[in-house]
Parts: structure tokens; C-alpha cells; sequence
């Protein structure tokens, strides 16, 4: 059976965490990368990560959530990564639909700065704010995270071309790829090199991306064990190059 890995969930909000990991392992779902959204829930979410060999923490700010951040959270946030070296940086970004642009570029840009001085791979949200995010990894350019990847990835072929061959970006595709009438994603996926691809949840049952490595190995008419078996290395080879990136381990938990 074809090994699976969700790229992008957040366990923290499962009412039942365990039937979660029990649903996720009887599908061939073997880890699960969990990403935190503000300071409230960065301990459940490294606890999950001590506690369930299968679950990869990320700690972050997420763009709906800068509002009542508490001044020294940076270096809250640098403190618990430097405790505990597996973890990464997520889920951090930009959306042009929640207020405030000028304080989610700062505290987006800061957490970039973080998971690069610590070399920690960084899972980024980004809605209708690419151009924008394309600038800011301009002028940031000598001093980005070693890994980044584009989560829930609905933009254009052209900026997915931009961001892996400027940036060699990865793109996690979530369920949302299975609406079959969303033309735009489907189109990517197509153009999208095999070996940048990803997949994730974005919810609390990462059982779910089977379903999805099912649509995307139909889209791009490659055999569904195939497409498993490439989209599982692809996320392997992030774990252990934010490892490598930090010089700390030889292997990954
Ligand atoms: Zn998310």
C-alpha cells in the first residue's frame, strides 16, 4: 500500500484526536504536518508533536490572527523552536480579504526572518496577495527559509511558475482540487513539475488527501501509486532538508 503524507492539517481543532490518527493510519497516512495559527496554540500543537510519533509540529502566526499579538511573541516563538528542533514555521502569509496588509507583512516578513536565521522549512497562506509576496521574496531574497511551500495552492500557472523556478517553491494542493468545476487548479496541477507537488487537509482528518493524490494523479494521467509514491518523497526530502538545513540531526524524529 502506497505511503501518504498530509502536508498542511490542523489537528489541534480534532475534538477526537486519537480516532483522527486511527482513521489517518487505517488510510495509509503515515504523518501529518500540523500547523499552529497564532501564540494560543502553539503548546497543543508541540505537545501533539511530542506525543504522536506520526505528527510534525509548525508553530506561526497566521494572517487572520495578528490582531492582539503581544509584543515579545517573536521571540516566544524563537524560543520554542530552538527547544525543540524538529519543529517549523507555519502557518504565516498574507490575505488581501482580512484587514490590516501593512501589519501582515510585518509579522509575516519577521516570522520569514525567524525560519531563516533557524533554517526551518516554512508552510505559507497566500490570497490574492502573490504579487505582493513576490516582491517581498525580492527583496528578502539573500535571506529566505531553506524550504518554502505554498499551501492550499489556487494561483495562477504563471506565479506557480514564477515562485518554483525563482524560488524553488512547493505546492500543496488540498481537497479543494476535488470540485471538479474549479478549472484554474486543475490547469496548475497540470503544469505543476511532479516533483514540487504536495498534499494536504488544511482540516483535522488528514485521511482525506488519498482522495486527493487520487484527483491529482487523474489530472496529470499518472498512475495513482505512482503519483503517491512521488508525492511522498517530495515531502520526505522537506522534512529532512529542514534537518539538514539546520546541520542538527542525521534523521528526522
Ligand atoms: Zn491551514
Amino acid at each position: 500500500m502506497p505511503k501518504y503524507i498530509d502536508s498542511h492539517c490542523h489537528l489541534q481543532d480534532c475534538t477526537d484526536i486519537n480516532s483522527a490518527i486511527s482513521r489517518m493510519t487505517a488510510a495509509g497516512v503515515v504523518g501529518a504536518i500540523c500547523n499552529a495559527t497564532s501564540p494560543t496554540d502553539w503548546d497543543i500543537v508541540v505537545d501533539l508533536s511530542q506525543k504522536y510519533s506520526c505528527v510534525y509540529g509548525c508553530i506561526g502566526v497566521h494572517p487572520w490572527h495578528i490582531a492582539g499579538l503581544i509584543p515579545g511573541w517573536n521571540d516566544k516563538m524563537r524560543e520554542i523552536l530552538r527547544r525543540f528542533p524538529t519543529l517549523m514555521v507555519g502557518e504565516v502569509g498574507l490575505d488581501k480579504n482580512h484587514p490590516n496588509m501593512p501589519t501582515q507583512e510585518s509579522v509575516f516578513i519577521s516570522q520569514m526572518k525567524i525560519a531563516c536565521d533557524m533554517a526551518r522549512p516554512i508552510f505559507i497562506h497566500c490570497v490574492g496577495a502573490w504579487e505582493r509576496m513576490l516582491h517581498i521574496l525580492k527583496l528578502n531574497r539573500r535571506n529566505l527559509p531553506p524550504v518554502m511551500i505554498a499551501h492550499s495552492f489556487t494561483g495562477s500557472v504563471e506565479i506557480m511558475q514564477r515562485l518554483a523556478s525563482e524560488y524553488d517553491f512547493y505546492f500543496s494542493y488540498s481537497p479543494v482540487v476535488m470540485d471538479t468545476g474549479r478549472v484554474r487548479v486543475a490547469e496548475c496541477i497540470r503544469m505543476t513539475p511532479p516533483n514540487r507537488i504536495l498534499v494536504e487537509s488544511d482540516n483535522s482528518n488528514p485521511a482525506v488527501v488519498v482522495d486527493v493524490i487520487r484527483r491529482i494523479a487523474e489530472i496529470k494521467s499518472i498512475a495513482m501509486n505512482d503519483m503517491a509514491d512521488i508525492v511522498y518523497k517530495n515531502t520526505i526530502g522537506i522534512l529532512e532538508n529542514g534537518q539538514t538545513a539546520q546541520n542538527a540531526f542525521t534523521v528526522w524524529k
